[in-house]
């Protein structure tokens, strides 16, 4: 493939130099490359290793390419230089393009693209690269108008493809900014502001200047200076990275990159002053410089103060850690001391147990009438003292992780007929219609910790006896959709809505009168449901208020099986 090469173009840059002056040329490349490519080495020295970072450093780098491209066009005398140039930039602009949305995806997603993703831009660029040094990219030189003539079709499709990519990394950093919340959404919110006017600028541009420049508005030269204006995009994403940076941290530059940054800008931009020459540059560098400064000491002064409340933050955190970590230790030893005292407490209690029953009983001879009524009583009272002593040492073992349990397999129907058996008089005592309602069809046995079980049954039936002056007591076993279900209903106090929420709570109690007058501990509840939840089932409760009675349904999976069993079985 040849081209139509012209060997001397002197006259063409003479031209340009008539249109566009050279202050423009420079000032619009040499900072921001130098920026850019400075941005880029410190970003990627400071987070080492991080894809994002050098994701940011390859589009760096590939810009400041882009940028010496850029000067060579337009100071350069060789026509040969000037067609391979020329027929790079569209490589490199592409590749601006991709790298910003790649880069957008790795800060969102926090991990690298899939290679399908991957492949899919590089198909993108492919015709870009096979079209290298053919008429495709480069028809010819124009000596009239001093610029190489593009091939029509696949500038358009660069057109094309730089739309479609700029309206991806749109519509994407919409989708997601709407997605995210507070922080995420502020972080992304910057950085893909950042990305968006970047690539915006850079697409209007060069969309501009090709416009005029083919609708013969302007000569092309005049027409191509229009892109100088759009390579201040870079800096403006530039600004906007950094200001992630510093709020966010992103990529991991600390406050170091940042103050470095601030100080090489107002460097480069202060350094203008020697090559400038004309009134308004120097007005306009002397605007920037001032801007620049002020908005770089903003910038580190809000870092500082960031860092220095995320510290404090750090220190209330430990201090709160700290205090967390006292706590739950004064909890162990409060366990333990609850463990200790109530086995210290269990062997008299059940000494005095066994002699009473052996008086009442007779074998220490006759007795009055009266000094039974006594011994009867402390007989009660004994046994209050015992479950209380028992629910105690519960808690302390479910606490301490050391509440074990024995599976076998039993019939519910026994269990809850046992118990309601023995608390017969009791409810007889109280004058209550005491019930109990079973299955006609037997419900299948199932994986039951017995003693436990029949804890939560008389803990939750002597409840209901408890709680109630007056009415009835009613029990019902029942089976369906493969689980077994015990309610206990009853016409009693009720529950108070307030009461609700502590209901399962350890040491929770009603707060009315009327249920502290009945002796009890608040403990039965909390471990009767720790005691189901172990057997995969639940206790719940319904009360439509006070004085109207409550019901607790007590769930066990027919099916349950214990972690142990389902080990063995696996
Ligand atoms: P307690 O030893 O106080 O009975 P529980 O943990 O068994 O402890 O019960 C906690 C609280 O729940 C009780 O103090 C009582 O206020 C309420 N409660 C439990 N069962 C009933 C019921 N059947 N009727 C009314 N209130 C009940």
């Amino acid at each position: 493939m040849t081209f139509d090469f012209v060997t001397n173009i002197e006259q063409c840059a003479l031209l340009v130099k008539e249109y566009v002056p050279l202050g423009l040329v420079y000032y619009s490349h040499i900072p921001t490359a130098i920026i850019a490519l400075f941005m880029g080495i410190l970003v990627i020295l400071r987070g080492k290793g991080l894809l994002l970072n050098k994701i940011f450093f390859t589009l760096c780098l590939t810009f400041s390419v882009a940028m010496l491209i850029n000067i060579i066009l337009w100071t350069s005398y060789d026509s040969r230089m000037y067609m391979f140039f020329w027929s790079m930039t569209a490589l490199t602009e592409v590749l601006i393009f991709i790298l910003s949305l790649y880069f957008f995806y790795t800060f969102i997603y926090g991990k690298d693209v899939s290679f399908r993703l991957k492949l899919f831009w590089f198909l993108l660029l492919l015709p870009i690269i096979f079209s290298l040094g053919t008429t495709h990219n480069l028809m010819y030189f124009d000596t009239d108008a001093c610029v190489p003539v593009e091939g029509s079709v696949l500038s358009t499709y660069i057109l094309g493809i730089k739309i479609f990519l700029f309206l991806w990394l749109f519509a994407f950093s919409l989708i997601q900014w709407r997605r995210a919340q507070d922080a995420e959404r502020r972080k992304i919110r910057i950085v893909a502001l950042g990305l968006n006017l970047f690539l915006l600028m850079f697409l209007s541009s060069n969309a501009f200047s090709s416009y005029i420049v083919d609708e013969g508005l302007v000569s092309p030269t005049v027409g191509y200076s229009y892109e100088l204006y759009g390579l201040f995009g870079m800096p403006v994403l530039i600004g906007f990275i950094s200001y992630a940076i510093a709020k966010f941290n992103i990529m991991n530059v600390r406050l170091f990159g940042v103050q470095i940054l601030v100080w090489t800008l107002i460097f480069l931009i202060g350094s203008q002053f020697f090559y400038i020459q004309t009134r308004i540059n120097m007005f306009l560098t002397g605007m920037s410089l001032v801007l620049i400064i002020i908005a770089g000491f903003m910038l580190i002064r809000s870092m500082k103060r960031n860092i220095q409340r995320k510290e404090e933050l750090q220190i209330m955190a430990d201090e709160l850690a700290n205090a967390n970590e006292r706590l739950k230790q004064l909890d162990r030893v409060k366990s333990e001391f609850i463990s200790i005292a109530s086995h210290q407490l269990r062997t008299p209690l059940t000494a005095i147990k066994g002699f009473v029953s052996l008086i009442l009983e007779g074998s220490y001879g006759e007795f009055s009438p009266s000094v039974r009524n006594a011994l009867n009583k402390v007989y009660l009272s004994n046994d209050r003292l015992i479950q209380l002593v028992e629910d105690l040492l519960n808690v302390s073992r479910i606490e301490s992780g050391k509440f074990e349990y024995t599976f076998a397999l039993h019939s519910l129907e026994e269990i809850v007929e046992s118990v309601f058996d023995m608390l017969r008089i009791r409810a007889k005592d109280a004058d209550l219609e005491f019930t109990l309602h079973m299955p006609s069809e037997k419900i299948p046995k199932i994986m039951l910790d017995e003693a436990k079980v029949r804890e939560v049954f008389w803990n939750l039936i002597d409840n209901a006896i408890k709680y109630t002056k007056e009415g009835f007591v009613r029990v019902s076993v029942f089976e369906n959709s493969g689980k077994a279900y015990v309610t206990i209903e009853d016409s009693g106090i009720g529950i108070l809505s307030e009461d609700i929420p502590n209901l399962f709570q350890k040491f929770s109690r009603g707060k009315d009168t009327n249920r502290l007058h009945a002796g009890g501990t608040g403990l039965g509840l909390y471990v009767g449901k720790k005691i189901i939840l172990a057997h995969s089932g639940l206790i719940t409760f319904e009360s439509e208020g006070e004085n109207k009675g409550s019901k607790f349904t007590v769930m066990i999976p027919l099916d349950f099986k214990p972690e142990k069993e389902k080990n063995e079985k696996e």
